[in-house]
């Protein structure tokens, strides 16, 4: 199959059959300003009305051999296989090219998948091998090229013309063509913008260009390197943050943007951006169900190669990379091969995960000094101690205790013997700052049998100090009425992402079509459920059902009642949420549905 473009305009077609799948022929056609005939016995209202208008000319009687002599384009659309044939064959013999509808085999030619914007138009041919996929990939960029591009294509025409106009020569010509292209094309996401006519008479005046772009415009230029890759390699260490994927720092996020490869930990997983570009290779040296941890030695190594072969490599891990994370010996061991690096901090569990559960680590009079510890060496008896003794004789301190769940009796023993209040607030919160984060707060001596009661597990850290005495107070994400729960949200519903983010719910931005890097963050913690708009969106998730980690009920929150009957259909449990809801409206309805849940004793969060 050899593709062309067929200019159409003023040229006679003829369209057989005065159907539904003939009209949309017909439209088609008319559209591109071809003379169309219709030959049918009977045609379908809109076919009758074209006609009526001039816009078309219809023969209301059966095909007869020979009809097809004189026309550019034949096409057959009627539900007869035998005329069909004929069609076919009578065309083919005056070498005419013809289309039969969903006949591959009477085809000479294929009419391809249609992806238009304006005058930008993507066209996808199978041969007729499997119009299935297809029409899949259609759908998948039209969802993906957004309206822009149509009034992108027309500023392109418009910048060449003026390109044209200036007198350059061919290479500087392109150039100017690249400014325009790496300025206004986000590679990564597929999305464009029209330039200001300002940017555009710059990009043309200019011929050593990279100091004229503003900042935003280099970030994306930029992009263009880590396709290519980088020829030194260069590895950033980058704190992930406690779990809330929001709370990777903005530079993180940018670092891992534009790597070529993200190397991450367990711990680390659900901070990945869901929107990593699916050529960038991801991988896991952490610890997960039933598998060991990749050793040391071995991370170490792998970076050093993903350097060596001149990659961008994002180190991902969980928290800060200097706080109990072994990031200083990855940075040595990068050190000493000559691979440059960077350090990118990270919010540290203990500080954010205290406070998602209510505990400032200082406050004025109360608290003067924090501790970050670790209390995993205090099971070990090689290798530096920790003075527990002196912890113990400072009241005006908070103490927070890193890898702390085995250790915490023999912790707390050791601060009552030196000398510590039993009586002392003392806390220690699971998974904080995610939407699976428990916590329990106690005194320091009951602390131990309350973590054993509440099965707490992992990572989970303690804080012991004056200041955990305010969680009653400050305990501000329980309060929240999304609290808790975990949404998988279409990456594009941006305003209801913001709105279900801001009531307290950890949010999974969804990118459809969905990449590697998504599937990891939903299998990183598990998930309640999916808000949807439409039944696209079902689609896509339901091919995502088992990436995804559940809780045991599952919910399918949708905007319209097409997609409830859609995912009800696909065997989910569905909730129809009101038409036209704000999105206000649609986070208190969630809200409430959970609350009838909770009452119904289904679930607890
Ligand atoms: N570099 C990380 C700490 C790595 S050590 C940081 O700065 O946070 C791993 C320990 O960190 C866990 O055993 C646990 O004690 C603590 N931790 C990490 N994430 C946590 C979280 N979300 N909630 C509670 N503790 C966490």
């Amino acid at each position: 199959m050899y593709p062309v473009m067929l200019e159409v305009d003023g040229r006679a077609c003829l369209v057989v059959g005065g159907g539904g799948v003939a009209l949309r022929k017909v439209q088609g056609l008319v559209e591109e300003g071809a003379r169309v005939t219709v030959v049918a016995p009977d045609v379908v209202v809109p076919l009758r009305e074209m006609s009526q208008r001039g816009a078309i000319e219809v023969k209301n009687r059966a095909y007869e051999l020979g009809d097809a002599e004189g026309y550019a384009l034949v096409f057959a659309a009627t539900d007869q296989e035998r005329v069909n044939r004929q069609v076919f064959e009578d065309a083919t013999s005056r070498g005419i090219w013809v289309n039969v509808a969903d006949d591959p085999k009477l085809c000479s030619f294929q009419l391809p998948g249609r992806v238009r914007r304006g005058p930008l138009q993507i066209a996808i041919g199978s041969a007729g091998r499997a119009p299935f996929a297809v029409r899949r990939l259609r759908q998948l960029l039209e969802r993906r090229l957004g309206t822009e591009w149509g009034e992108w294509f027309e500023a392109a025409a418009r910048y060449r013309k003026a390109v044209l106009g200036s007198g350059k020569e061919r290479p500087s010509r392109e150039r100017s063509y690249d400014l325009f292209f790496s300025n206004t094309v986000d590679r990564n996401k597929l999305t464009a913008r029209v330039p200001s006519r300002t940017e555009e008479s710059d990009w043309i005046g200019s011929e050593a260009v990279d100091h004229r772009m503003p900042s935003r415009d280099l970030a994306m230029a930029r992009q263009d390197d880590c396709v290519t890759g980088h020829d030194r390699g260069f590895v950033s260490l980058i704190g992930a943050g406690p779990g809330c994927a929001g709370l990777l720092t903005v530079r993180g996020r940018e670092r891992m943007l534009r790597a070529n490869a993200v190397v991450y930990d367990r711990l680390a997983a659900a901070a990945l951006p869901p929107d990593l570009d699916p050529r960038v290779e991801l991988h896991c040296v952490g610890k997960n169900a039933g598998n060991h941890p990749v050793p040391q030695g071995e991370i170490n190594s792998l970076l050093v190669r993903l350097a060596r072969e001149g990659m961008r490599v994002a180190r991902l891990k969980g928290g800060d990379p200097y706080v109990f994370g072994r990031g200083g010996e990855e940075a040595e061991v990068l050190q000493a091969e000559g691979v440059p690096f960077e350090v990118v901090p990270g919010v540290t569990s203990g500080i954010a995960a205290a406070a998602w559960a209510g505990i400032p680590v200082t406050h004025r009079r109360e608290a003067v000094r924090v501790t970050l510890v670790t209390a995993h060496e205090a099971l070990k008896s090689d290798g530096p101690q920790v003075r527990w003794d002196l912890h113990a004789q400072d009241p005006h301190a908070t103490l927070v205790g890193y890898m702390g769940v085995t250790a915490l009796p023999s912790v707390v023993k050791k601060l009552v013997e030196g000398g510590m209040d039993p009586s002392m607030p003392a806390a220690m919160v699971e998974q904080g700052t995610t939407s699976a984060q428990r916590s329990v707060v106690a005194t320091l001596e009951s602390l131990p049998q309350a973590v054993t009661d509440a099965g707490l597990r992992p990572p989970a850290l303690f804080v012991i100090g004056p200041t955990v005495g305010h969680v009653e107070k400050l305990d501000w994400v329980r309060h929240r009425p999304l609290s808790g729960l975990r949404l998988l949200v279409p990456a594009a519903a941006s305003q209801l992402i913001a709105a279900a983010e801001e009531a307290g719910a950890d949010v999974l931005p969804v990118p459809m079509p969905v990449t590697p890097a998504a599937r990891i963050v939903m299998a990183a913690l598990p998930a309640h459920g999916c808000l949807v708009r439409d039944r696209a969106d079902v689609d896509w998730l339901d091919e995502e059902r088992d990436t995804v980690q559940w809780y045991d009920k599952v919910m399918m929150w949708c905007l319209t009642s097409e997609a409830a009957v859609r995912a009800r259909g696909n065997g989910w449990e569905a909730v129809e949420l009101p038409a036209e809801a704000s999105c206000e409206e649609v986070v208190a309805w969630i809200a409430s549905s959970l609350e009838d849940e909770a009452s119904g004793g289904a679930e607890q969060r």
